[in-house]
């Protein structure tokens, strides 16, 4: 029994973001309907100024039916050096026998998996016409993202903040084209100022993004902190907005945008209007009216990772270029 070893550039090509965030439902969908087994994930930090930490991601899917655990580091340090800040390696299994099929490039499965499921939260949750676009972060989910707002948002404008200013310019510098103006600003309000879209991809721990600052009817997907310690929106943020999570149990454990705010009594757990599984299996409303400001709050989930890996999977099974090894 061989092993199918695929690495972050095949990764890329055999997960194309459109059918990733059409994975990102089904795999959603299933966990809404009871089709997943997803525990709260360990996470090992390693003590010190340098920090980093091991995440370990198991889950079990009904469909498509695949069994697999990733496990990634979070080395938030290693930006601007040879290493990226998420590396790892997604393990899949036959769910019927228990074979390892294969092992694939965790950081690419990351990078495009959690901006699909922006993008679906996005598709459920925007404003049709939404297209004025803010990101703030210009990191590896930055690109992403743009890439998944563009596929479901008619984009027509780009704001781009970052910590490092040179890096917002290089982003822009990239993506800016006569029908998409993509501009560098200095302060994240600026980039924030009217836009209807928002996404927070930044590695900050204290909020880069303030309540005051959102525009009636605008989307936000907060992406960046997965911790209860941290967060990038206040809490004006949080009570102006109908909220929505990938999961409320994980996001009530990891979700700091979400912790603190319950947790100082701003909000209770209830203000979490419903899960993406939920809205698209008709359990619960979305957003109710043009001026509602929606705020997606993701977390992660391994189920996540399991629907982008079948994909690559399958069509990994199919290209006889793609390296086999046998373990035994
Ligand atoms: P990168 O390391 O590629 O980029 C990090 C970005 O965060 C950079 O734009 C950096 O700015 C910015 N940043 C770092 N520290 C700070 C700070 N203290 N204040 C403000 N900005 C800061 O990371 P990724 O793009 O891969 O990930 C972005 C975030 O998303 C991370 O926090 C990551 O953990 C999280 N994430 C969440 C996932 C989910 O499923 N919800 C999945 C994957 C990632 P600059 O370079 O300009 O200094």
């Amino acid at each position: 029994m061989s092993t199918i070893v695929v690495n972050g550039t095949r990764v890329r090509q055999f997960l194309p973001m459109r059918d990733c965030i059409e994975a990102m439902e089904r795999a959603l969908r299933a966990l809404a309907r009871g089709g997943a087994v997803v525990p709260l994930r360990p996470v090992v930090r390693i003590p010190g100024d340098a920090g980093g930490a091991l995440a370990v991601m198991p889950a079990y899917l009904d469909d498509p039916r695949s069994l697999g655990v990733k496990a990634i580091s979070v080395f938030a340090g290693n930006e601007g050096t040879v290493h990226d800040s998420h590396q790892g390696a997604v393990l899949l299994f036959d769910p019927g026998h228990g074979a390892l099929v294969a092992i694939m490039d965790a950081g690419a499965i990351t990078a495009v998996r959690t901006a699909a499921v922006s993008g679906l939260a996005t598709r459920l949750l925007a404003r049709p016409e939404a297209g004025d676009l803010a990101i703030l972060g210009a990191g590896v989910q930055a690109h992403s993202h743009l890439e998944a707002m563009r596929a479901v948002r008619p984009v027509h404008r780009v704001r781009v903040w970052s910590r490092t200013h040179a890096r917002a310019v290089e982003f822009a510098q990239r993506y800016n084209a006569p029908d998409l103006p993509v501009t560098a600003v200095m302060e994240p309000h600026e980039a924030i100022d009217g836009a209807d879209l928002v996404c927070t991809v930044t590695s900050s721990r204290e909020p880069v993004v303030m309540g005051d600052w959102l525009a009636p009817g605008a989307h936000l997907n907060v992406v960046g902190a997965s911790v209860a310690a941290a967060r990038e929106v206040d809490t004006t943020a949080i009570l102006r907005s109908a909220c929505f999570v990938d999961r409320r149990e994980s996001a009530l454990r990891e979700a700091g945008d979400l912790v603190i705010p319950i947790r100082d009594g701003a909000v209770a757990e209830s203000h979490i209007r419903a899960e993406l599984g939920e809205l698209l299996e008709g359990q619960s409303p979305g957003r109710l009216t043009p001026q509602e400001i929606t705020l997606f709050k993701s977390v992660g989930l391994a189920v996540e990772d399991l629907g982008a890996a079948d994909i690559v999977y399958r069509r990994a099974q199919g290209d006889d270029d793609v390296p086999r090894i046998d373990l035994r």
